[in-house]
């Protein structure tokens, strides 16, 4: 399964892609955890994703698709991925649909999650009390939230094109999140559902005729 969530911040992007990457069984990518890690590690290229991440502005994209791809890859090679909040501009979504066909890692699904902007302004500043993050003050998730609005929000509309999308309802207790986002998922004809119908159409096939006809 590979898996893009795509939605504004605060809508539980982090807690969703970790229950749905247990359940599936595959790795948990969150862009964001990846460039803080960055950006910690004092690198010429993280210390400015630091001054992005502090701002609440988009890191460019190029910064952002080196440091994904190689990760992107490797977990595709291993079942698959939770990707979380990449792509997040549609420069990002376009790049990233030429480099899947190129490296054979292409999106199954997009899963978004939407919340009314109180709903989420309130989850981040209770989480700042407790994650201390620098990006979690009452400013900066103003902008981060027009950032989506701007940025993020037009690949709603581009993945809705591609057929490829569900929307759930963020505003509801994690559970109610994940068993939707599961029944949803489910409904969608994803390439690895079809392949599981194929694959047992063909074992069906197989043994059929080991099936004693009916008399006549
Ligand atoms: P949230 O969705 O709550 O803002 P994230 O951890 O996903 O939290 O992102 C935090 C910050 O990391 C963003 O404000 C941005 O600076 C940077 N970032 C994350 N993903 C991307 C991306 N795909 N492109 C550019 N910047 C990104």
């Amino acid at each position: 399964m590979r898996l893009l969530l795509l939605a504004p911040p605060g809508a539980g992007k982090g807690t969703q892609g970790d229950r749905l990457a247990a359940r599936l069984g595959v790795r948990h990518i969150a862009a964001g955890d990846l460039l803080r890690a960055e950006a910690r590690a004092g690198t010429p290229g993280g210390d400015q994703i630091a001054g992005f991440q502090e701002r609440g502005d988009l890191v460019p994209d190029q910064l952002v698709i080196d440091l994904l791809l190689p990760v992107v890859i490797e977990a595709a090679a291993h079942g698959g991925y939770i990707l979380d909040g990449f792509p997040r501009t549609l420069p990002q979504a376009t790049a990233a649909a030429e480099l899947g066909v190129r490296f054979d890692v292409t999106l199954d699904a997009v899963v978004y999650l939407y919340a009314p902007d109180a709903v989420l302004t309130r989850r981040l500043l209770a989480r700042a009390g407790q994650e201390g993050r620098a990006d979690d003050t009452e400013g900066v998730i103003r902008h981060r939230l027009e950032v989506f609005a701007e940025t993020t929000e037009p690949l709603v509309a581009y993945y809705r094109k591609r057929g490829i999308l569900v929307a759930v309802d963020a505003d509801q207790p994690p559970d109610s999140v994940t068993e939707q986002i599961q029944a949803r998922l489910s409904e969608l004809t994803l390439p690895s559902n079809g392949l599981r119908r194929s694959r047992l159409c063909a074992r069906i096939r197989r043994w059929a005729w080991m099936i004693p006809r009916l008399p006549s």
